[in-house]
């Protein structure tokens, strides 16, 4: 569900017609509906109205926009994130520090600094080594940091190879049946308070066994590790649910479903469920607002040349990601096109021999369900200036993210002094 409706023939964000924003702020444009994100977390809350107290936790790097974040700070959401920069963005926009969960592979010792200092919530360990190093960072400050070991399932999400995060040679996390060495190791590390067991098996996951498979086994986890002395407080259940992006397919598990298979996985443990959800939360809530710059003949189906392109929504080149496409005004006559961008890559192709509303230059057109790895994706390359982004909440709506300007990209650049 989102409010992204037509209403008298044209597509609204919520009660604002989407031409009016490219009028004002021009093509190519994030649009996030902040009724739609409330409506996400409301929904995402219900499903979990049998836990008690979850921390909900939004992953930060599927939309870190500030206006996002504060929408989400003020609806009482904590943050995940996996890096200082998306450290301080979410304390920038309110989210307070105890409700800070920091991920990732890679911290590196300043950025677990930054963690300290601030306070945060919990750090998801992925190795022994780095629990050395927060263990150094963490006694020379005199504190002591709340950790999670994030554990390796093995469980193939069965989601896109490039976002599966739980096979046993992805690079996250330690191997579970390494995990009870590696608690019994961080005890006797100074600095470290063992609180918790965190795992994230992917993203865009359509199917619920293999998540279920991945909780039970970190319950037993739990168990093994409070049979060895370890005091369990938490267990942080990371993200990944799926949105629906293709009307065409089965749509992934409701939060319902997710909520009610986690209450079923997890009644006894004892402890204070984290979430960590992302595109669930923001993926239906944003569209990229496009312009057809022209429709070229192809050899078979036409290409629709759009004024946004793979530096702006990188899902479909580097994920064969699927995004419904819509005209915003739609005529009522239909074709079969291939979409494209105007960068100079075959790469940057929205779709192929797609069925689509029938445009024309000029016509404005919306990539559907774009909230999420979106924007935050986005890169400057063929010296395109970074995308803006816009928020409407009824019939309000503001620019939340200027369009970069060509000369802040010129000016960023130096030249050496022999030129
Ligand atoms: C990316 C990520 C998430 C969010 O994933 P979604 O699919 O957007 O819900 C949560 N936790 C961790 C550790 C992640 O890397």
């Amino acid at each position: 569900m989102n409010h992204f409706e037509f209403k008298d023939g044209v597509m609204h964000a919520e009660d604002v017609p989407l031409p009016q924003i490219a009028a004002e702020a021009g093509t190519p444009i994030y649009v996030y509906s902040a009724a739609t994100i409330e409506r996400h977390v409301r929904v995402f809350r219900e499903a979990l109205a049998g836990v008690d107290d979850p921390l909900i936790a939004f992953a930060v790097k599927s939309n870190p926009n500030a206006a996002v974040l504060a929408t989400l700070a003020r609806l009482g959401l904590g943050a995940d994130v996996v890096s200082g920069g998306e450290l301080r963005r979410a304390l920038a926009a309110g989210i307070p520090a105890e409700k800070i969960v920091f991920s990732g592979v890679g911290k590196t010792a300043e950025e677990m600094a930054l963690g300290l200092d601030e306070g945060i919530g919990q750090f998801n360990l992925e190795s022994l080594e780095e629990a050395e190093t927060l263990s150094e960072v963490a006694s020379a400050r005199g504190v002591t940091a709340r950790v999670a070991f994030r554990v390796n399932p093995d469980v193939d999400a069965g989601t896109h190879s490039k976002i599966s995060t739980g096979r046993a040679d992805d690079k996250f996390g330690i191997a579970i049946d390494r995990a009870p060495d590696a608690y019994a190791r961080v005890a006797t590390l100074p600095g470290l308070d063992p609180v918790g067991v965190a795992v994230h098996i992917g993203s865009q996951l359509t199917d619920l066994a293999p998540s279920r498979a991945a909780f039970l086994r970190v319950g037993q986890l739990i168990a093994t590790l409070r049979a060895a002395g370890h005091t369990i407080l938490t267990a942080d259940l990371g993200g990944g649910l799926g949105v629906p992006y293709n009307p065409a397919v089965p749509a992934p598990p409701t939060p319902a479903a997710y909520g009610a298979m986690v209450q079923d996985v997890t009644a006894g443990w004892n402890v204070r469920l984290i979430f960590e959800p992302g595109r669930v939360i923001v993926g239906n809530a944003g569209i990229l607002l496009t312009r057809v710059i022209r429709v070229k003949a192809g050899k078979n189906d036409p290409f629709v040349v759009v004024d946004a392109g793979m530096n702006d929504l990188l899902r479909p080149s580097l994920y064969d990601a699927w995004h419904d496409i819509q005209a915003v005004a739609p005529q009522g006559e239909h074709f079969r096109a291939n979409i494209v961008g105007p960068i100079c890559e075959t790469g940057d192709t929205f779709a192929r021999t797609r069925e689509m509303d029938q445009v024309v230059a000029g016509d404005l057109v919306a990539f559907m369900t774009a909230g999420a790895y979106g924007a935050t994706m986005a890169n400057t390359y063929n010296s395109r200036g970074l995308v803006p982004e816009a928020m409407v909440s009824e019939d309000r709506w503001a620019i939340v993210r200027d369009r970069q300007p060509i000369e802040a990209l010129i000016a960023a650049d130096r030249l050496p002094p022999w030129l």
